[in-house]
């Protein structure tokens, strides 16, 4: 991976209010817990950790594979937002489905209620 140690990487610190852009990838040093901030091109790479020192090898974003780093910049991040997109989208989607099933489940209540007098007005 020499192309990597040409890559150049911009850490930032998180904790220090260092802006994190919507393309950073944030996670914690597994050794302090340190909270890490580093570009979505570091993904897969191995950084040293700003406080303790220790190799850390930077965690693939969710949606995000190895293979797609070799695509060019412009195509990664229309990959992570369409994946951002669609799970907002997923998100929106369960919440309509949460409310039907308790407008279902009122509604069966209702029905359920009127069956039971019904039966007992006879
Ligand atoms: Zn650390």
């Amino acid at each position: 991976m020499a192309e990597a140690e040409e890559m150049e990487i911009p850490e930032n610190q998180s904790a220090d209010g260092v802006e994190i852009r919507d393309t950073d990838i944030v996670f914690d040093c597994p050794r302090c817990g340190k909270s890490l901030v580093i570009d979505y091109r570091g993904a897969g790479l191995e950084i040293t950790c700003s406080q303790c020192g220790a190799s850390v090898l930077v965690p693939i974003p969710d949606g995000m594979q190895l293979s797609d780093l070799d695509l060019d910049p412009g195509e990664i991040l229309k990959q992570l937002f369409a994946t951002r997109r669609n799970y907002q989208k997923a998100e929106l989607r369960v919440q309509a489905l949460k409310a039907s099933l308790a407008q279902l489940q009122e509604a069966l209540g209702a029905m359920s209620e009127a069956v039971a007098k019904g039966l007992t007005e006879e």
